[in-house]
């Protein structure tokens, strides 16, 4: 019987945006949203898949055999667990140097679900720390088996009013706050994130609202905005995708304080990224 294997995008080595401490980050493929302004768009699709990056073409005609200028590459990867494993070992001596270790994240982790089982209980025969970034919309089924493997579990919340939800995203929120309550109440160490899209999500009311239903599964937890990040917008053309928000900036760190404070006001541990 062939090893069971997961789709994995990258691995990502001396991450320090993923959690606390120096990190390897592993992005599995595969989302079930689709965000307008997803940053990691390569990650969507479960497959692995062709990306073309024409400034980098040298006309040598081996795009089928191997393209030695990396014009054209695939991207994701089948690895079984056990290599997985053995890339994130490499780094082990900087986890425990810097309190860092494992992010799993995507695309949506939980998406490869037995795949993921099966890695962080590697991580954790192994002492590794571990971390997940997730969209947190799948069934509380499907999450709750890999919580005992996790020290820590980042989630967004995009937006509060379901509508706005499907509208952006594709995908209602429902189960992603109903899932908030049951991961408050499971007691792990969890952050909420809302990403600052200009426009979608960065209005008063939604922050305030967000912080405020956060507050009411968990007083006081700790809630990060993070800025609008332009650098996606390059990610969408070699893989044959068209942006739907170009053009847009970041906000200033004026109007992220503001948010910030409205959403400590309403009894969270708010913080946030310039982008
Ligand atoms: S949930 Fe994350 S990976 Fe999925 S589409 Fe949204 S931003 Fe992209």
């Amino acid at each position: 019987m062939k090893n069971m294997t997961g789709i994995i995008t990258e691995i990502q080595r001396f991450s320090l945006h993923d959690g606390d401490g120096i990190r390897t980050t592993v992005f599995l493929k595969g989302c079930n949203m689709r965000c307008s302004w997803c940053h990691n768009p390569e990650t969507l699709e479960m497959k692995p898949q062709e990306a073309w990056y024409p400034a980098k073409c040298i006309h040598c005609g081996h795009c089928k055999t191997g393209c030695p200028a990396q014009a054209r590459v695939t991207i994701g990867r089948e690895m079984t667990p056990e290599e997985a494993l053995h890339e994130v070992l490499w780094d082990r001596d900087y986890y425990a140097a810097s309190g860092g270790g494992v992010t799993v994240s995507g695309g949506e982790p939980f998406l490869q679900a037995d795949f993921l089982k099966a890695f962080l209980t590697l991580c954790k025969e192994n002492g590794l720390r571990t971390a997940a970034e997730t969209n947190l919309s799948l069934p509380w089924a499907v999450i709750a088996p890999c919580l005992p493997l996790l020290s820590h579990v980042y989630f967004d919340i995009k937006l509060l009013d379901d509508a706005a939800h499907r509208k952006w995203t594709g995908v209602s929120n429902r189960t992603v706050l109903e899932n908030a309550a049951n991961l408050a109440a499971s007691g792990i160490p969890f952050t909420a994130r809302t990403p600052l899209i200009p426009g979608v999500t960065d209005g008063e009311d939604n922050i305030r609202g967000i912080a405020a239903f956060l507050a009411s599964v968990r007083e006081n937890c700790r809630y990060e905005l993070l800025n609008y990040n332009a650098l996606a917008e390059s990610k969408y053309e070699p893989i044959g995708l068209t942006y739907a928000l170009p053009g847009t900036r970041p906000l200033p760190v004026s109007r992220l304080r503001e948010l910030a404070a409205a959403a400590a006001s309403e009894g969270t541990q708010c913080r946030f990224s310039r982008g």
